[in-house]
């Protein structure tokens, strides 16, 4: 590979940089197009021994840039990317081999299936809200499917990314996996290189920036995006259960969860006793008031002070509009905290209500048509994720069948991301293509289609059109 295959300006150091790696990754990546089940598996145990090698390291580096509690670390950074890590080590293989189809009428005589290849040179730009995980967990997809990889992860968690370089640069020569810390301009000096795939995994304003600078080069696209994700509790859904799960699923690192609860819709009839069941959750998980629930090591804070005030400002927002605060409320931005929050009575103009929270903020809005719930979800982007609390099989299928969602979970919150063999995704503003498991390895590979003569037949297909060539349509 030579810089003649590129023609890129060279206007400073960073520009030459990455472009300095990632010709090194052109070689690698076409030699990868041979790489055997066995050579990818063994890179990806690499990693997985490297990332738990380095557990308690990622533990501290996470609780220094957010307070997040070293459980947390591992059950939501270390476990999912062992287990993407395992479910790959058992199924490259099987992944890897072409899949064969039927003949269609006209192809009688022909063996064909689908081939899976590496895509090629694969940017992963990575968020801050599970820096390991959604680097990671994407970059064993990568090595599943044969590909070389440059990682860019968040400059707003330093701490986690530098133990990130290390676990990189002892794992994987640079002319396969690379890493680049950094900010926007690290970004941008990426994504003006044609990637053969770009999985970015962030906001959908940001997301918007990666598709028009992949359109330059036409490389394709995975877009893991945000957005707000309903949740909506019916006056048949088991209160209990609800309460307890929804506030997990929203308050595990601090709300800052692309697929935690943004806002909830309770029937009327069955708010106040939510209201009252989801108070009582909040204290004996975190702690019976605002100064208590600081001190609690079972939440993360904030992931700095800017956005410290920018929840905050969603809330003051909220209350300058009349919203009620029911539990919580406190704010500190110098420690980055804010403290886990119900409130109610949103009016619609509140920006809470429009923006992604992303925060530990849950607005609790009461309802007394479903319908209506379902016209002002459709009204809205299409979410990443939804939620239907409900024992009432017909209100079940009505919210699945009316609304759209990159995935959903009934009578649960935030698992389907956990589940290894579904799609996870999001449609339209909340993402464009899906990860994990085989369709992680889909999304890192070109299914290329492949016919194979086995006899003859095609000779039929030859000029001059006369005779047989005349009568072969069916019409
Ligand atoms: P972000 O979009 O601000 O940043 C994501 C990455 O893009 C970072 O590495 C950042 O450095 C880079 N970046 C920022 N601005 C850029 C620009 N102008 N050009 C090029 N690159 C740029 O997102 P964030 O604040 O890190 O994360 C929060 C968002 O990510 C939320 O919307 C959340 O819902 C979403 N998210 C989605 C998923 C998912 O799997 N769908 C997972 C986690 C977070």
């Amino acid at each position: 590979m030579t810089a003649a295959v590129l023609n890129l300006p060279e206007t400073n150091t960073l520009d030459a940089e990455v472009r300095r790696v990632f010709e090194k990754q052109f070689d690698t990546a076409i030699r990868l197009r041979r790489s055997t089940a066995e050579e990818r598996i063994a890179k990806i145990k690499k990693l997985k021994a490297a990332v738990l090698a380095h557990s308690t390291a990622l533990q501290e580096a996470m609780y220094k840039d957010f307070k997040k509690p070293a459980v947390e670390v591992d059950l939501t950074e270390i476990l999912p990317v062992v287990a993407e890590a395992n479910d790959a080590i058992r199924k490259t293989k099987k992944w890897m081999k072409p899949s064969g189809v039927w003949p269609t009428m006209m192809m009688g005589g022909t063996k064909a299936y689908v081939q899976y290849e590496p895509r090629g040179r694969c940017l992963i730009v990575a968020p801050w809200n599970y820096p390991v995980n959604l680097c990671f967990v994407p970059l064993v997809s990568a090595i599943a499917a044969g590909n070389t990889a440059i990682l860019k992860p968040s400059e707003m968690t330093p701490h986690t990314s530098a133990v990130m370089v290390k676990i990189v640069k002892e794992t994987f020569t640079e002319d396969e996996v690379a890493i680049f810390e950094g900010d926007v301009a690290v970004s941008t000096a990426l994504l003006a290189l044609p990637f053969d795939h770009i999985f970015f995994t962030g906001s959908p304003a940001v997301g918007k920036v990666v598709m028009a600078a992949a359109a330059k080069h036409l490389t394709s696209v995975t877009l893991e995006l945000g957005g707000k994700s309903p949740t909506i509790v019916d006056e048949t859904a088991d209160l209990d259960l609800a309460a307890k799960n929804i506030l997990w699923g929203k308050f595990t690192n601090c709300g800052q969860t692309c697929v935690a609860p943004d806002h909830i819709f309770v029937h009327e009839s069955v708010k106040a006793a939510f209201i009252e069941k989801a108070t009582a959750v909040l204290k004996s998980s975190y702690g019976d008031s605002d100064a208590a629930q600081a001190r609690s090591d079972s939440l993360t804070h904030v992931v700095n002070q800017r956005h410290t005030q920018r929840v905050a400002g969603l809330l003051e927002d909220a209350k300058s509009r009349g919203a009620k605060v029911l539990s919580g409320g406190g704010v500190n931005v110098a420690d980055q905290w804010v403290a886990p929050t119900l409130i109610t009575d949103i009016p619609a103009e509140a920006k809470i209500m429009s923006e992604e929270i992303f925060g530990p903020l849950l607005p609790i809005i009461g309802y007394t048509s479903l319908q209506k719930v379902i016209d002002e979800i459709n009204a809205n982007p299409k979410p990443l994720a939804l939620y239907v609390w409900s024992r009432n099989e017909a209100n079940i299928q009505k919210v699945m069948k009316e609304t759209t969602a990159g995935g959903s979970c009934i009578n649960h919150t935030v698992v389907h991301y956990l589940h290894g063999n579904l799609p996870f995704g999001g449609v339209n503003n909340s993402g464009i293509g899906s990860a994990h498991g085989l369709y992680g390895f889909k999304a890192f590979s070109h299914e290329r289609a492949v016919v194979r003569t086995q006899f003859m037949m095609a000779r039929m297909f030859f000029p001059p059109y006369s005779g047989f060539m005349k009568k072969v349509v069916p019409w």
